[in-house]
């Protein structure tokens, strides 16, 4: 069994496995030629329910045939240019060689002598983000594993921040459009259930300033503490931008806490054509960003970051098995001070490849297509009768719903979409997601593949119709 602890003796078993494994999955992605093959949870449970895990295959080759059983043959593959649904990224060589790196080594990032030049990597690219951002000299953060974390963790330290001990009285604003991960975190901060408050957005889903000021004057009457004001830079829906500058103009009045989620939307950090559209986000307190959405990197891989690096020390917890005080006068960097987590993944090391390999042009080249692709299908579905579209977009989504001439119900139009969703993932030609509108129900295409061209949009798009119109039709068949 030791054969298989990865040491100075096995490094050969070593190669081998991870090169029969990337062979595998080479072999899967040039193969693949829908996003899915339509698999059911019926299909798929009893092929694992066969599987005793107390009676190993003991050999590398027939445990991946194995798993091309039960995983890879129907995998949802994000690099199919018709994987359209989410918002995840085909995934950058560079990151997935970083991946393959981090594993094998296994730093932990919480101390510095779990990682040693791991710490110091993480850390440049915590300033050179900040950097991108502009959020000033003082400036700091850390890695973790997403949004969510990094949202939780920008509302704890704004929390602290009021120094307010009854926390029925905190109040989070943030758009009606923003992600759940702000109510979840209210949530795990002891918040009341009235904490976040709910801004109405405009005509572009951006957050309504005059209503956020509005509710902001409210909370000062009643006596209550602005904790924070949310501002999503990229809604994960409409790709949406609140207006930043504004926000941070209310922000200093009212004396609250900007934080900028910006996990959707970093992307623009990077943009060679659209950087502007974010232009405020250098005047938040903290901001979310999501390397796994719009850098192209493998899951997980995000940061939180902060305008003024003290604000982090309320994460801050020593212990003598870990930690110790001592370490922070001796200057030790110890990156566990600034985290939610103990034993941290070395995500970091994925994005320094892709920067040291490609740079940072490179990856904002690549999210400049995928803007231009959906202004591109804005105007294919604006001008397609057969379809509604909500919003032009200011990143990479198109939120839209088929619309029959002959069928006026609302709910019926409902129906054929949820079904057109349906048929298509059942059939895997294409993969898209779907949301509400209004109490209606729409469909999704998160572009995030510069692969993707205005022919699939075209092709999918039809497809959507043609599976909606079958439904149609067989709705009238069952109607006579
Ligand atoms: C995806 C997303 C999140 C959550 O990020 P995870 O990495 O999925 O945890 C938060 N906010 C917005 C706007 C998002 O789109």
């Amino acid at each position: 069994m030791r054969s298989h602890l990865l040491n100075d003796t096995t490094t050969e078993h070593y190669r081998r496995s991870v090169t029969e494994g990337v062979e595998r999955v080479a072999a899967k992605l040039a193969a693949t030629d829908r996003p899915f093959t339509g698999v059911t949870v019926d299909d798929l449970a009893p092929r694992l329910d066969a599987i005793d895990l107390d009676q190993p295959l003991r050999d590398t080759t027939a445990v991946l045939d194995e798993l091309e059983d039960v995983y890879l043959r129907d995998a949802v593959y994000f690099h199919h240019p018709r994987y359209l649904a989410h918002l995840n990224c085909p995934v950058v060589i560079p990151a997935v060689l970083g991946e393959a790196v981090l594993s094998a080594v296994n730093s932990s990032l919480d101390t510095w002598d779990q990682s040693a030049g791991g710490t110091l990597i993480e850390r440049k690219l915590v300033d050179w983000t900040a950097a991108r951002i502009g959020l000033g000299p003082a400036a700091d953060g850390v890695f973790t594993s997403g949004g969510t974390q990094s949202n939780l963790q920008a509302l704890l330290l704004a929390r602290e921040e009021t120094k307010t001990q009854d926390l029925a009285k905190l109040r989070v604003f943030a758009s009606e459009v923003s992600h759940f991960s702000v109510q979840k975190s209210a949530k795990l901060l002891g918040l009341g259930p009235e904490a976040v408050v709910a801004v109405p957005v405009d005509h572009d889903k951006r957050m309504q300033t005059v209503a956020l000021a509005h509710e902001l004057e409210r909370c000062a009457e009643a006596g209550l503490v602005p904790m924070a004001v949310v501002a999503t830079a990229g809604t994960t829906d409409f790709g949406s931008i609140d207006p930043l500058p504004e926000i941070a103009g209310l922000c200093e009045q009212y004396g609250a806490w900007m934080h900028v989620d910006a996990a959707y939307g970093c992307g623009l950090l990077a943009s060679l054509k659209y950087r502007h559209r974010i232009d405020g986000i250098e005047r938040a307190d903290s901001v979310t960003v999501d390397y796994h959405k719009s850098f192209f990197q493998p899951v997980s891989s995000s940061a939180v970051l902060v305008r003024d690096a003290a604000t982090l020390r309320h994460a801050t917890y020593h212990a003598e098995y870990l930690n110790p005080r001592r370490m922070v006068t001796e200057r030790i960097p110890n990156q566990v001070d600034k985290s939610l987590q103990t034993t941290r993944r070395f995500d970091a090391l994925k994005l320094w490849m892709t920067l040291r390999v490609m740079g940072a042009d490179g990856i904002g080249a690549l999210f400049d297509e995928v803007c231009d692709l959906a202004a591109e299908g804005w105007k294919l579905l604006a001008a397609d009768p057969r379809f509604d579209v909500v919003v032009e977009p200011s990143l990479s989504t198109l939120v839209f719903r088929y619309i029959p001439a002959a069928v006026t119900d609302p709910a019926e139009i409902d129906r054929a979409n949820l079904y057109a969703r349906k048929a298509l993932f059942a059939s895997g030609d294409a993969v898209v997601a779907g949301t509400k509108v209004a109490g209606r129900h729409y469909l999704k295409f998160t572009l995030l593949n510069p692969e993707t061209t205005t022919a699939d949009i075209t092709a999918v798009l039809d497809l959507i119709a043609g599976h909606a119109e079958q439904y149609l039709g067989e709705s009238l068949d069952r109607a006579c």
